[in-house]
């Protein structure tokens, strides 16, 4: 309960007064929160997303580093990122594990072992599907403190959205599992959130979010609206990003199959459901329609993500929301997030905000 207290009200006093972002020419605070991207790899094969090589949006919204098959030797070793768990405990982040799907990460165990011992709040995002009572049982031994859970559609719209038939009975069966464990082991955590990513597939019938929240009970359901960015850009410049847009014409190709009349219908009937449901980001009306009819408009003007948060690569590559390389995880974490480039990247960002910029999840956050 305190360690939960105290590390929420200390991240929403930074968060409320950034001072540093205000005062301090590109200086940050630790970040309050480390996204591990632990692989690239998935057994699902996803229409929205950017890892599963072929589908469309991998060809417009990916680079080639983040859509190719990891080896296991590309990961670092246990005792490479032990050494970085200490270098970073002194600040205390929360530690968001994703992919790919972290599950078939080759060292996931033993560093949810160095997590527990450091007691840092710890997240996963996973589609579920390989959450057998073995592996529900090592989760909540682990003590992680959240599961995020994907879960897009009923049967035949999940199943059509992950590529994969029976995913969406496995990724149900993934939490009964969970909760069966926790019930058995009277353990708090992890707790269940579960995630919608709305997409050309589903934007139209939203209902099932309301029939499976009775089923499954989760702490609370995310929504969110469905964000690209081109992941090309990363290998660019980043003086070059202020103002170009040269995959806008996918990005309104994409986003123009969703007819938001229909969509802002669903979203009503799910506001008036008073269940614990939220949306990233919360908008309707005009805002909705500009969010999907125009992709080159931002809906904010500001962007605090590379004052709170850092991203990690499953090969060890520190990088910004922008997924240029900053450093690894075998440097040392403070100078790499106050060095002369990072403290470049966030000044430019006080001008104003990239062209990437305007369908990030970072902007909302
Ligand atoms: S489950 Fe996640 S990582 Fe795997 S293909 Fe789907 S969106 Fe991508
Ligand atoms: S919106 Fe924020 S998090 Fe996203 S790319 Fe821009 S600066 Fe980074």
């Amino acid at each position: 309960m305190s360690r939960y207290f105290f590390k929420r009200l200390r991240d929403e006093f930074r968060r409320r007064l950034p001072f540093d972002r205000a005062l301090l020419k590109g200086y940050s605070l630790p970040p309050l929160r480390i996204d591990i991207e632990l692989t690239h790899n998935c057994n699902l094969k996803c229409t929205m997303c950017s890892f599963v090589d072929g589908n469309e949006i991998n060809k417009y919204f990916s680079n080639p580093k983040r859509s190719k098959h990891e080896s296991a030797e590309e990961f670092p070793s246990i005792k490479r990122w032990k050494r970085f768990i200490d270098d970073i405990s002194s600040f205390n982040p929360t530690i968001n594990l994703s992919g790919g799907e972290p599950l078939i990460y080759p060292h996931l165990w033993e560093l949810l072992d160095l997590l527990k011992e450091k007691r840092f709040i710890t997240t996963m995002t996973t589609n579920a599907s390989l959450i057998t009572e073995d592996v529900a049982e090592k989760l909540i031994r682990s003590d992680i403190d959240a599961l995020v859970i994907s879960i897009d559609g009923d049967r035949e719209t999940h199943d059509r959205i992950r590529g994969v038939d029976g995913s969406f009975d496995k990724a149900l069966q993934g939490i009964k599992n969970i909760k069966a464990v926790k019930t058995a082991l009277a353990s708090k955590t992890p707790r269940l959130v579960i995630n919608s990513t709305i997409s050309w597939e589903n934007y139209s019938d939203l209902s099932f979010v309301k029939k499976l929240f009775a089923e499954i009970r989760p702490y609370k359901w995310n929504i969110s609206h469905l964000f690209l960015g081109n992941g090309d850009m990363a290998l660019k410049d980043l003086s070059v990003l202020y103002n170009e847009r040269d995959d806008i014409k996918p990005l309104k190709d994409i986003y123009g199959r969703i007819d938001t009349a229909a969509l802002g219908k669903e979203i009503r009937v799910l506001r008036s459901a008073s269940l614990p449901i939220s949306f990233l980001p919360s908008i309707e009306g005009e805002k909705l329609k500009t969010f999907y009819e125009d992709p080159a408009k931002t809906l904010r003007n500001k962007c605090s993500y590379p004052y709170f948060s850092v991203g990690i690569q499953g090969d060890g590559t520190i990088i910004t929301c922008m997924y240029t390389p900053m450093g690894t995880i075998d440097d040392d974490f403070r100078s790499i997030w106050n060095s002369d480039r990072y403290k470049e990247f966030r000044q430019m960002l006080n001008g104003k905000l990239f062209s990437k910029c305007s369908r990030c999840c970072g902007l909302y956050e």
